[in-house]
């Protein structure tokens, strides 16, 4: 009897850590068309590449590693690949179309089969976050004493989202671990200096130091030092924001996630043991499980739940508008809003923004302003160092835009400066004022939200959630005069 060689295992680049290796051979494949599709960030392009060349420098033989212009030139023809089912539709009609053996996915708490029992269990309505969530406590056994979670209630987040502390600059933690950088990530930067110089890429923002694990023991240092320094101040701290703070309590590893390099359920397994060994408070390893067994599950499931058309098919808020180039280049320097351009800022240095930062700052801005949600998705995705097609999505066209009408929530993540100001220092060295809708000093979150509510109220007349936002709006005396003066904005 013959038996047939190994089939060679082509990792993506989601998937570079040990939970991705089975123990055979390997194929790597570095194409450098996926860096020329659009502007990305320079961080990006370097963290991806930087993470691919040091897992063929550390699988040594057992790797075969092609640089390529395209994927094709390294896989046409072939017949003896296998992958782990990849992580967008483009990738996954490319394995299929060339014929590779396809195993089901990993990289997740849940697998995708689980999520669709769920989903099918509920007739696909109300998919609701906290109801998955808790089905994950329930079958993982994380933070559970028998059938009831850890302390007796499902959500603490009335004990998290605090303020920053009064009067505070920094929350006063350690600086969070680096990672060292090596010849690796000098040949990556000489590489993408030549392919800008050749007019292969356009890549956006600085290029290091590199803050993000590209190893897989890298990735493990990462997490050792945020369960040792900051898992304690997460929950309190999750939503705030400081000027001079730009990682807060947060944990950065989103990357390491996402790049494969660690196992989310030994992630949330390791934040569940510092709570039993009584070295993190309830509330901030709930909060952390959390956005890992929760969120992150839970929005990589809708990605293949809600269809490839997802991304583009929707637009019920009617936003229009382009990126305008302070976004598209990652210029603050012509921004006055604090809070904006504080967080462009901080995204032209690392491609990384806080959760809130993201939402409530760059995505709530994108939302009272109308900006197209396709490209809106599609800039996340390229100028982040975490971005991935399947994050995207229920993040940004469902979560944060509301283009979707309501399918992932159930009403926009529209705030004024009020909001911003109780949640962060911005406000006190803004030159606009949180409280004062027109004039000079106006600020444009405040007053952009009531233009916003005015644009949207004939789409969000029958949400009932948004019910009390529009009687404010129709009680507002000089509601024309704000949506006029936001019409002709040119100072934000
Ligand atoms: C508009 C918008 C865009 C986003 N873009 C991305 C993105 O490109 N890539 C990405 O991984 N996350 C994204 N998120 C989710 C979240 O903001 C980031 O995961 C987080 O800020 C990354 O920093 P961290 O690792 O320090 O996270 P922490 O605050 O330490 O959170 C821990 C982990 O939880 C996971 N997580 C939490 N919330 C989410 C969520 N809503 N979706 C997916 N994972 C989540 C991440 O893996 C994160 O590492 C986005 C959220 C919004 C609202
Ligand atoms: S006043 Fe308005 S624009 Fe300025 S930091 Fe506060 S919320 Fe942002």
């Amino acid at each position: 009897m013959t038996t047939s060689p190994p089939r060679t295992r082509w990792l993506f680049a989601g998937q570079l850590g040990p939970l991705f290796d089975d123990g055979g051979p390997i194929m790597l494949v570095e194409a450098r068309s996926v860096f020329g599709r659009r502007p990305m960030h320079r961080a990006k392009a370097h963290l991806i590449l930087s993470a691919l060349r040091h897992r063929a420098a550390e699988l040594g033989d057992r790797v075969e590693y092609h640089r390529v212009e395209r994927y094709g030139e390294a896989v046409d023809g072939r017949d003896d690949l296998e992958v782990v089912d990849p992580t967008s539709y483009a990738a996954r009609r490319f394995v299929r179309g060339h014929g590779m053996t396809v195993l089901p996915s990993r990289g997740f708490v849940t697998t995708e089969e689980d999520f669709r029992a769920w989903a099918d269990s509920r007739g696909g309505r109300r998919l609701l976050m906290e109801d998955f969530y808790r089905g994950v406590r329930e079958r993982t056994g994380v933070l559970m004493r028998g059938d009831q979670p850890e302390g007796g209630r499902w959500n603490l987040d009335h004990d998290n989202r605090q303020p920053p502390p009064k009067g505070a600059a920094r929350l006063g933690l350690p600086d969070p671990w680096w990672p060292q950088e090596d010849e690796i990530d000098e040949e990556v930067r000489a590489d993408l200096d030549r392919w800008q110089a050749d007019g292969a890429v356009r890549l956006v923002g600085d290029d290091g130091p590199r803050r993000f694990a590209a190893t897989a023991a890298e990735a493990e240092r990462a997490l050792d030092d945020f369960l040792e320094s900051r898992l304690g101040d997460f929950g309190p701290f999750e939503d705030a924001m400081l000027d001079g703070d730009w990682t807060m309590a947060h944990s950065l590893l989103s990357p390491a996630l996402n790049l494969g390099l660690l196992d989310p359920r030994d992630v949330v397994e390791r934040v569940a043991a510092e709570y039993h060994a009584g070295r993190a408070p309830l509330p901030s390893a709930e909060g952390f499980v959390r956005q890992i067994a929760g969120w992150r599950d839970y929005v990589w499931h809708l990605y293949w739940y809600l269809g490839e058309g997802y991304r583009t098919s929707h637009n019920a808020l009617d936003a229009r508008r382009p990126l305008p180039a302070a976004f598209r280049e990652l210029d603050a320097s012509s921004i006055e809003s604090r809070c904006l351009s504080e967080t462009i800022e901080g995204m032209r240095r690392h491609g990384w923004a806080h959760h809130i930062q993201r939402l409530m700052v760059l995505g709530n801005w994108a939302l009272q302003h109308g900006y197209d949600p396709v490209a809106l998705n599609d800039w996340f995705v390229d100028m982040f160092v975490d971005g991935t097609p399947w994050v995207m999505p229920a993040n940004v066209i469902g979560m944060s835009q509301h283009a979707d009408g309501g399918i992932v929530a159930t009403k926009p993540y529209a705030a004024g400066g009020a909001y911003i100001d109780r949640m962060s220092d911005y406000c006190g060295s803004c030159r606009f004022d949180p409280k004062v809708r027109l004039g000079e000093d106006a600020c444009p979150f405040t007053a952009g939200y009531w233009a916003f509510l005015d644009r949207v109220e004939p789409r969000l007349r029958g949400n009932h959630r948004m019910a009390q936002p529009l009687a404010g709006l129709r009680r507002l005396a000089d509601r024309e005069a704000v949506v006029a003066q936001e019409a002709h904005r040119d100072r934000w």
